[in-house]
């Protein structure tokens, strides 16, 4: 054969693989889509699952947690408070001084540790053990640096970011793990208990005064300085979501009626999963291979530890069936969770003519050299597809809390409705932000989504966990819950 027919041949090669390429970005998109309509349909079933998770323990998917917070923080709380935060990747200590009435947050220190991933999947001792032993450590120099005689009664808030079935407002057992923790000998123990047996393993003298979800501890800590705040969100490695409820609207609850009348509910909308959930069979691979099969399904569409995983298999999948990327498949595309959500949202925001950083990251990443220009546009598009699916389906959940609370229209004496978002899917990545925001004034229409005040609660999990602490407190006389 002539150059010239193999020249011939290897564009008509090439045309058709490009044709394949272009085949499954277009069924990918169709598969993904989330029109209004479709959102509206997820909305409405988010609120169909909020009441019967509430009606009975087990009636939903939505677990429906009662917290055992029936008053939120007023201001008033005082004392020097410790936290505990744990629930990704990394975990905070923090050290809060709050100064009654007038003083507001006094002072406030933390460290942030990242946790070694064998403990993620090792013994529950392990695991608090170290974190008991930074904790030591920190609250040891804290006390040094603020000149404090160590034999002060001291009381500390857990915030524990996984779903815990609460028997008190300190006392509660761990029903699973999410985000890539799997430590089986931890489930069905009380989390206090566990904390508490590390304390006192190590001679760490505190008192575990208050046990709450991060979504909990979020919306205390955005009560505390903004009165609207009755929703929190999270949108970092895992999702979820919390709320004031009214304690009548809880059947499930035989408790005493609290005083309030008031309980906030720790929603674990992560489990949340409808007919309406537009899903593919990369979300259903996913799902399948993950350490929580089942489990999570709006968690592994929407939140931070699965979107780049999404990703890595779309562009597998075009490796493998229109050679996106060569003759062979790159060996680094067929290992899971190497693609981090931040190199994708990296990639997504690319603004450079070349696309300079897509090219960069695939080379980093998966040790694809070369990359044409055509090729890195269809990354962006995979990209710009999987983040708009996931926060526009986050704001059909906020838009469905939003319906069962009755503040999806405009309220009499035009009252308005805060939320407190925290994690780092929302605070990092614009793109997703931006859509989330609008698509959620999309639902709401342009009028009532000028009453609901979207703030950023940074880090006020933590602080959050301290001022319930406070309210909780033996030794301090704080706040009586
Ligand atoms: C957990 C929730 C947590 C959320 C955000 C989910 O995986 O189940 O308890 O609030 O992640 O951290
Ligand atoms: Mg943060």
């Amino acid at each position: 054969v002539g150059v010239a027919a193999l020249v011939v041949r290897q564009r008509m090669k090439n045309s058709s693989r490009w044709a394949r390429a272009m085949a499954i970005l277009k069924e990918f998109e169709d598969k993904c889509a989330t029109p209004e309509g479709k959102l509206r349909q997820v909305a409405d079933a988010m609120t169909v699952e909020m009441h019967a998770g509430l009606a009975s323990e087990g009636g939903s998917k939505l677990k429906m947690l009662i917290s055992y917070v029936d008053s939120l923080p007023t201001g008033n709380e005082e004392g020097v408070f410790y936290a505990l935060d744990l629930g990704g990747t990394n975990f905070r200590v923090l050290r809060v001084q709050l100064g009654g009435k007038t003083g507001g947050i006094v002072q406030q220190e933390f460290a942030e540790v990242s946790i070694p991933p064998a403990l993620m999947s090792g013994t529950s001792d392990a695991l608090f053990d170290y974190i008991v032993e930074k904790l030591a450590s920190f609250v040891a120099e804290e006390e040094q640096r603020f000149q404090q005689p160590p034999d002060r009664q001291k009381e500390l808030g857990f915030t524990f970011s996984f779903p815990v079935m609460q028997t008190s407002l300190n006392t509660g057992t761990i029903i699973g793990w999410t985000k890539g923790f799997s430590i089986s000998d931890a489930v069905g123990q009380d989390v206090v208990a566990e904390l508490t047996k590390a304390l006192k393993r190590k001679g760490v003298e505190m008192r575990v005064a208050a046990l709450v979800n991060d979504t909990i501890g979020t919306l205390a800590g955005g009560r505390y300085s903004n009165k609207d705040v009755c929703i929190a969100v999270i949108l970092g490695t895992g999702t979820n979501a919390a709320y004031v409820e009214r304690a009548q609207a809880i059947p499930k609850w035989h408790g005493p009626l609290p005083q309030s009348g008031e309980m906030v509910i720790n929603m674990e909308w992560g489990n949340f999963r409808s007919s309406h959930l537009p899903l593919t069979e990369y979300d259903q691979t996913l799902d399948v291979e993950s350490l929580n099969p089942g489990d999570q399904i709006f968690e592994k569409l929407t939140s931070g530890m699965y979107l780049g995983e999404i990703l890595r298999r779309v562009l597998l999948k075009m490796a493998q069936e229109a050679s996106l990327f060569g003759d062979t498949v790159p060996p680094k595309l067929r290992s899971a969770s190497i693609l981090r959500t931040p190199d994708m949202s990296a990639m997504h925001h690319d603004s450079s003519s070349d696309l300079r950083v897509v090219a960069s990251t695939l080379k980093d990443v998966f040790e694809i050299p070369n990359t044409s220009l055509k090729t890195r546009r269809v990354v962006v598009e995979l990209c710009n597809i999987i983040a708009t699916r996931g926060a526009r389906l986050a704001a059909a959940g906020i838009f469905g809390v939003l319906k069962k609370m009755g503040r999806d229209t405009l309220r009499e004496g035009g009252g308005k409705t805060a939320i407190a978002m925290d994690g780092g899917l929302y605070e990092h990545y614009t793109k997703y932000r931006e859509c989330l925001e609008k698509t959620l004034t999309e639902l709401l229409g342009k009028e009532t989504a000028a009453t609901i005040v979207v703030e950023h609660a940074n880090d006020g999990s933590g602080i959050g966990a301290a001022l319930l602490a406070a309210s909780n407190s033996h030794y301090r006389g704080g706040e009586a819950a």
